[in-house]
C-alpha cells in the first residue's frame, strides 16, 4: 500500500489498496478559496457562489462576478473549480434574486418554494448575467471551472440549465443531487448533464421532511440515517448507469468514517470544509476499497443512523 501511495504527491488521497479519491473544497470566497489552495486540495468541488453577495441589494455585475470567480480559479491554477449558480431563497436570502423580481414574496414555505434553479428559471436575467461571467473565468482559467446548478428536481430543468450553460461556453455542466426526486432518477438526468455532485445536507432535509434550520431535528438530519444513506447509494448507481461522474460536496463528506462509507458505494471525488481533508485522507489510507465496500454495505442495512454508524465502525481500523 505505501509503494501505491509514493508515485502520487502528498496531497493525493487514496485507500490503502491504491484506489484515488479526490478530495475537494467547499469554499464560499475567493479568498477562502485562497486559502484551500494553500492546504493541497485537489480543487474546489463547491464554491458556493451566493456567498458573494449576500449582503447585496443590487444585482452583482458580469465584470465583478467574472472577477471573484477568476480570482477562485486563478488560485487552483489548474486544478478543477466547481462554481454552483445562485442558490437563492430559503436558508441563503439574496435581496436582489426574488422570484418576483422586487418585494419579498411570502412563501409559505420556503424550502418547498421558488428556490435554487427554480428561481433561476425565473430570474433567467440574473442567470444568464451569471453564465457569461463564468465563462469569462472559464476561457481566462484554461478549462478547469465547472458550473452546476443547486435544487434540481426535474429532466426538464437539467436539459434547460446544461443547454444554456453550453450555448454560454461553459462545456462542463451539471447538477446538484438534492432531492429525493433526483436522487431516484439520477440516471435520467444524467444522461443529460455532465456530471453531479450530491448535496447532504439538503439531500438529507428532504428525505427525512426535517427543517435542517431546525436544531431540535438533528437526528432525523445525521446522514447515516438508513434512508438518506440509500438515497446516495441510489444516485451513485444512476451514476454508474448514465456513465457519468458523481461527487459529494455536503458537510457529511467531511466526516472520515462517512467518506469511508461513500468511497464504498462507489464516489470518487469529495468536497468538504478544507480542514477536514487531512483527516479524511488518513482514514482512507487505512483501508482498502474491499473495507470501504463492507462498511458501506453494513450501513445500508442498519435499522436506525446510531446503528448504521457503530455497523460502520465496528468494521473500520482501530486506529481511525
Ligand atoms: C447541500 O445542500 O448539501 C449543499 C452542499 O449545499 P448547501 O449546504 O449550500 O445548501
Ligand atoms: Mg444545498
Amino acid at each position: 500500500a505505501a509503494d501505491a501511495a509514493a508515485d502520487v504527491d502528498d496531497s493525493s488521497a487514496m485507500t490503502a489498496d491504491g484506489c484515488r479519491i479526490l478530495l475537494n473544497a467547499n469554499v464560499g470566497t475567493p479568498a477562502e478559496a485562497e486559502e484551500a489552495a494553500l492546504a493541497g486540495v485537489d480543487g474546489i468541488g463547491l464554491l458556493r457562489s451566493e456567498f458573494l453577495f449576500l449582503n447585496r441589494s443590487q444585482a452583482p455585475t458580469e465584470a465583478e462576478q467574472a472577477e471573484a470567480y477568476t480570482r477562485a480559479v486563478h488560485a487552483f491554477d489548474g486544478r478543477p473549480v466547481a462554481v454552483r449558480t445562485f442558490d437563492a431563497g430559503a436558508d441563503k436570502p439574496l435581496a436582489f434574486a426574488r422570484s418576483d423580481g422586487g418585494e419579498a414574496s411570502a412563501m409559505s414555505n420556503p424550502a418547498l418554494g421558488v428556490r435554487g434553479i427554480r428561481l433561476g428559471m425565473r430570474r433567467e436575467d440574473l442567470l444568464d448575467t451569471q453564465l457569461a461571467a463564468l465563462a469569462d473565468a472559464y476561457r481566462a482559467s484554461g478549462n478547469c471551472l465547472k458550473v452546476m446548478a443547486p435544487m434540481v428536481a426535474t429532466v426538464q430543468e437539467t436539459q434547460w440549465f446544461v443547454d444554456k450553460a453550453h450555448a454560454a461556453g461553459l462545456p462542463y455542466a451539471g447538477i446538484m443531487i438534492e432531492t429525493p426526486a433526483a436522487a431516484v432518477q439520477s440516471a435520467s438526468l444524467l444522461a443529460v448533464a455532465d456530471f453531479a455532485s450530491i448535496g447532504t445536507n439538503d439531500l438529507a432535509q428532504y428525505t427525512m421532511a426535517a427543517d435542517r434550520l431546525d436544531g431540535s431535528l438533528s437526528d432525523l438530519l445525521d446522514s447515516w440515517q438508513p434512508a438518506t444513506l440509500r438515497m446516495i447509494r441510489m444516485t451513485v448507481e444512476g451514476g454508474l448507469v448514465a456513465g457519468k461522474p458523481v461527487g459529494v460536496c455536503g458537510e457529511a463528506a467531511g466526516d472520515p468514517l462517512l467518506a469511508l462509507v461513500f468511497a464504498g458505494f462507489g464516489i470518487r471525488s469529495l468536497s468538504m470544509a478544507w480542514r477536514k481533508a487531512a483527516a479524511v485522507r488518513s482514514a482512507l489510507r487505512l483501508h482498502s476499497l474491499a473495507d470501504c465496500q463492507r462498511m458501506a454495505q453494513a450501513a445500508l442495512n442498519a435499522r436506525s443512523a446510531t446503528e448504521a454508524r457503530q455497523s460502520a465502525l465496528a468494521l473500520a481500523d482501530a486506529r481511525l
